[in-house]
């Protein structure tokens, strides 16, 4: 079976998602570091270091689509490293229990496990329980190689604008779109033959990989995706610091950061 999203109805996209996260999660981090060359690292330290956690004094951080907690620890380290600063908070939150487990586990070896900086918490994106995650909560949201795998942006976008307090930063991390042709040639060779081959080698599974390369090609160009974020009621003017997005690596990649106005 082929996961493209060509053949499968919106209305059955979440759970086949959660099935590729269950069936990827133990491979996933050895998968990331192996099909991205471990650019995916540098790529996370960008987005990091755009942020800068911690410098303006702790922060309460919500990142969603969290996944195994590549991005929390970063939050965390960042701060406590540049900044001293242990008292800012992040809570991961993932739609797979699967990819949660794995975070935790991971956390289990460091500091930050067992303190209030850290919690793990099942939910989808698209719908955060107000009981659960409250409205005009936090200073900032982190989604990373997340929102595409969602069904609905508007809504992850609109659930991000309502818990974050006003003045708080929305910030995305996301595989986008590739300018130069002939870069965007070389990038679709590899893409689609070299990573449903490694998630074969590496995890026995082609097609939860196959889907992973699909989902990239149908995500919003970079204007089209930061004018969803300004109908969310997010600013990305240039009053946000770096501007509304950065390419990384000629737009493999790319960060979006906004404002809650
Ligand atoms: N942020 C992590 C990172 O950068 O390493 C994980 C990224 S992983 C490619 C995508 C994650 O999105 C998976 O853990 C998956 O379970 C999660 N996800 C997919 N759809 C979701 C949704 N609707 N709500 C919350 N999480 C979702």
């Amino acid at each position: 079976t082929s996961f493209g999203f060509k053949i499968v109805p919106e209305d059955e996209k979440e759970s086949l998602v959660k099935n590729v996260f269950d069936s990827v999660a133990s491979s996933y981090d050895l998968m990331n570091d192996a099909s991205s060359l471990g650019v995916h690292r540098l790529w996370k330290d960008s987005l990091i270091s755009t942020l800068r956690p911690g410098r303006k004094g702790p922060l309460r951080c919500i990142d969603v689509a969290g996944g195994t907690g590549d991005i929390a620890l970063r939050i965390l380290d960042h701060a406590r490293e540049k900044y001293a600063d242990r008292e800012t908070t992040v809570e991961v939150v993932d739609i797979n229990g699967q990819m949660l487990k794995e975070g935790f586990r991971r956390f289990k070896k460091t500091m930050y496990h067992n303190t209030p900086q850290i919690s793990f918490h099942e939910a989808n994106a698209q719908e955060l329980p107000p009981s659960q995650f409250a409205d005009n909560t936090y200073d900032l949201y982190t989604i990373a190689f997340g929102i595409r795998n969602c069904t609905s942006i508007p809504d992850v976008l609109k659930e991000a604008h309502r818990v974050l307090k006003p003045g708080g930063t929305f910030a995305c991390l996301e595989f986008s779109r590739v300018n130069n042709p002939l870069l965007s040639l070389a990038y679709d060779q590899y893409s689609f033959t070299m990573i449903p081959l490694l998630g074969t080698i590496l995890a026995g599974d082609r097609a939860s990989y196959q889907y992973l390369v699909e989902s990239i090609r149908k995500f919003p160009p970079q204007p089209e995706f930061a004018s969803m974020i300004r109908d969310a009621g997010f600013t990305t003017g240039k009053d946000v610091d770096g501007g509304a997005w950065t390419d990384l690596w000629g737009g493999i990649a790319c960060i979006h950061k906004a404002v809650k106005i």
